[in-house]
């Protein structure tokens, strides 16, 4: 029997964010600070058979229809192409994606592409060398590219650029970004910085808003509201000039979307949350670990699902961040 992962709200996840580690290449200063974070210890983090088994009890049991691996960076993960070649093989196959930084990605493309992956998005936040190793804190956009190249000859396109601008950073790069990626036929979409970095130094009136950044972007292009309808997609599309491409923005926080939200997130260390904000997560690991069936732990992640809050609350004056951030949660 088929259960749901519905909420109290009336909402249905079908779309499963797994972190397949904590452990990041780079140090994005607007995620983690230089030194890095107390990484997960080895075995609390899920192994690969237990990454399968509860990815197939999601999508044999829950109805989960697209699984996406993220982190931390997934390509760190040593088993990552055998992963996705055991979840695309799932019945009912489910769609098979990535969100990954590209570092490596260029030794891995075709494989990944051979065992199922279907589409991959690559978060890039500027195409200058010098602002790339400002934010990042490591000196490897050729290795960026060098991957978005990879994955396109690997057939693995539509390929999603994503972008968060910083003020006084790269909020000045929108326009050239924009154009760089249409040049190359990748889809450019541009995320509001969320207040889940590690340090906790998110500011509200610091962030770049969906609005700045449509007011950069129209100085430079036509922009129309895509026609297609939105979904359950986070981001707002436009059409780009007539149609030479389509441009999106990810409102998180001035445009929440969270009445359509779809997602579920399991992560590395096997919790299940809810939403990206939750402040509570449910353990299946120990569960798991414990013998428990796979219909015992399908009624746990059901369970997990119900209490999830009908919006992240982000605006709301007793907003608290979550205590894990980003890249512990799987962005
Ligand atoms: N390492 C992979 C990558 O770079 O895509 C996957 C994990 S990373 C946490 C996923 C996405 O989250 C990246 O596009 C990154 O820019 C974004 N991100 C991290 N911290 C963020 C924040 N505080 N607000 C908005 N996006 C954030």
């Amino acid at each position: 029997m088929t259960l749901a992962l519905a909420d109290r709200h009336g909402r249905v996840a079908t779309d499963l964010r797994v972190s397949l580690t904590d452990r990041c290449n780079l140090r994005c200063s607007y995620c983690m600070p230089a030194e890095g974070l107390d990484w997960l210890p080895d075995d609390s983090v899920l192994t690969d058979d237990e990454v399968v088994r509860l990815v197939r009890i999601g999508v044999e049991r829950l109805g989960i229809r697209e699984v996406r691996f993220t982190g931390g960076e997934p390509l760190v993960r040593r088993g990552l192409v055998d992963i996705v070649r055991r979840t695309a093989a799932l019945a009912p196959a489910p769609e098979v994606s990535l969100t990954t930084n590209a570092l490596g990605l260029a030794r891995v493309a075709g494989a990944l592409a051979e065992a199922g992956l279907a589409r991959i998005n690559v978060s890039l936040d500027t195409v200058r060398a010098d602002t790339f190793a400002t934010i990042t804190r490591r000196d490897r956009l050729k290795d960026v590219v060098a991957g978005l190249e990879a994955a396109q000859a690997a057939g693995l396109g539509p390929i999603k650029v994503n972008a968060v601008l910083l003020r006084g950073v790269n909020d000045d790069q929108a326009v050239e970004l924009l154009g760089w990626c249409l040049e190359r036929g990748y889809e450019l979409r541009f995320i509001e910085q969320m207040p889940l970095d590690a340090q906790h130094a998110w500011q509200r009136d610091q962030m770049v808003t969906a609005e700045e950044i449509l007011e950069r972007l129209a100085a430079a292009y036509d922009l129309v509201p895509a026609s297609e309808p939105r979904g359950s997609a986070p981001a707002e599309l436009w059409s780009v000039d007539g149609g030479v491409g389509t441009v999106g923005v990810i409102a998180s926080v001035s445009r929440p979307f969270c009445g359509d939200c779809d997602r579920v997130r399991l992560t590395a260390d096997g919790q299940v949350r809810n939403c990206l904000f939750a402040r509570q997560e449910s353990d299946l690991r120990d569960a798991l670990r414990a013998g428990a069936t796979d219909e015992e732990i399908a009624d746990r992640w059901v369970t997990a699902m119900v209490g999830k809050a009908p919006g992240h609350g982000i605006e709301d004056p007793t907003f608290l961040q979550p205590d894990r951030p980003m890249s512990a949660i799987g962005g």
